[in-house]
Order: structure tokens, then sequence, then C-alpha cells
């Protein structure tokens, strides 16, 4: 679960911040104290920290600062005062991801949280492998041992669930479904043709004949 640090030293606003958190699936933990808040933030465990300016034992810029030095890329939203574009510029400076001026509608707050976890969040590995062959679905292109292949859009799609399904038995009904959007079998060899082309492609070994049954990446 997405866990979030608030360092927020007045208990009322901490309490708000972490009921509304907590409604929205988060973990949150307060901390009412900088070098608390800090040390806390170090350890690693968590997803974003929010940070007050205003905090007992060490102030927030002060907390932030460290944070980075110690080589922390945790995504850190400021809470400073509406007033002080000062404090905002200054919190930027010293490597903060956002900042939300005080009083605040609990639901911008949320929006930034959401916006500045998606962001740290790493790109998701798009990319299928199995054995020797990648497939880049958004690319559309194919490899095999580093080797890009030409492939049509069909054969690509029929690669494509080959591989999303390694070691399954697929039935010719279910390629025609799923790669032709076929619901009846129309009769043709159709699947066993491109079976071929793409043994041919991919390589003989990859694709196996089940009889009776259909086709199995192993
Ligand atoms: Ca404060």
């Amino acid at each position: 679960m997405t866990h979030i640090l608030i360092a927020e030293d007045e208990p009322q606003i901490a309490a708000f911040v972490a009921r509304g958190l907590e409604t929205a699936g988060y973990r949150t933990t307060v901390l009412e104290d900088g070098g608390e808040a800090l040390a806390r933030a170090t350890v690693g465990d968590a997803d974003l920290l929010l940070l007050d300016v205003g905090l007992p034992g060490m102030d927030g810029f002060d907390v932030l600062t460290h944070l980075r030095a110690r080589g922390s890329a945790m995504p850190v939203i400021m809470l400073t005062a509406r007033t002080s574009t000062k404090d905002t510029v200054r919190g930027l400076d010293a490597g903060a991801n956002d900042y939300i001026a005080k009083p605040f509608k609990f639901d911008e707050l949320l929006a930034r949280v959401r916006s500045r976890l998606r962001e740290a969040a790493p790109a998701p590995d798009v990319t299928i492998t199995q054995d020797d062959v990648v497939l880049d679905p958004i690319s559309r292109r194919a490899t095999v041992s580093g080797r890009e292949v030409e492939l049509s859009a069909r054969e690509f799609a029929l690669a494509e669930q080959f591989l999303r399904n390694p070691g399954v038995v697929l039935s010719r009904e279910t390629l025609l479904s799923t790669v032709w959007g076929l619901d009846f079998d129309p009769g043709s060899n159709v699947v066993d043709v491109y079976v071929r082309y793409l043994r041919a492609k991919l390589g003989p070994e990859h694709i196996m004949t089940v009889r009776g049954a259909g086709y199995r990446w192993d």
C-alpha cells in the first residue's frame, strides 16, 4: 500500500489530512517534528512526504535539504503559507516537487499527491519477452535474438497471444476469437497458416502443435 508521511505539527491539520488520505486508500504516518520527519523519510519505505514549512526541531526547508543531500528522490510536497511566495520559491529551490498553500482544500491536495506519485512511478515495462523473442506492443516491433523481424498486424497479434500465455494450449477457436475477432470457425485453416508464418519468422521451436487441441508456446 502506498505510504505517505505527513510532517505537520498542527494536530488538527495533520488529522484532517491523514483521515482524508486514508479514506482515499493510502497508509499514513504523522510526524510532528522536523528531525523525526527527516529520520523517517530517510528510512526509504515511504512513497511521498507532505512537508510543512514551520516545524519544531528542524524546519521544512532544512528537512528537505538534508533529505536530498542524503540522495533521496522521494516526492516531496511542501505545505506553505499562502501569503509567502518566498517560501514557495525556497521550497522548490531546495528540491520540493510541488507545494500547496495553506489553507487548502483536501481535493486539491489529493490531486497533487496523485499526480506526484504518478510521475515518480517507474514507466511500466511494456515489452513482452519469452525466450529469445521480444515484442513491443507500442512500437509494434518484434525481435528475435536482438534481430528485428517484420510481422504483419495479424502475425503480431497472434504472436502476442502466444507470448502472453506461455505453456497454455490455445485452441483454434480461442485464437480466431482473440486475433481475428471471429466468434465462429469460418472453416478455413487460417490459424494453421499464420502459425506456419510465425514459425518461419520467430523460429520453428517455440510453437508446438497439440494434436486435437490447438497450439502451445513452449
Ligand atoms: Ca506548522
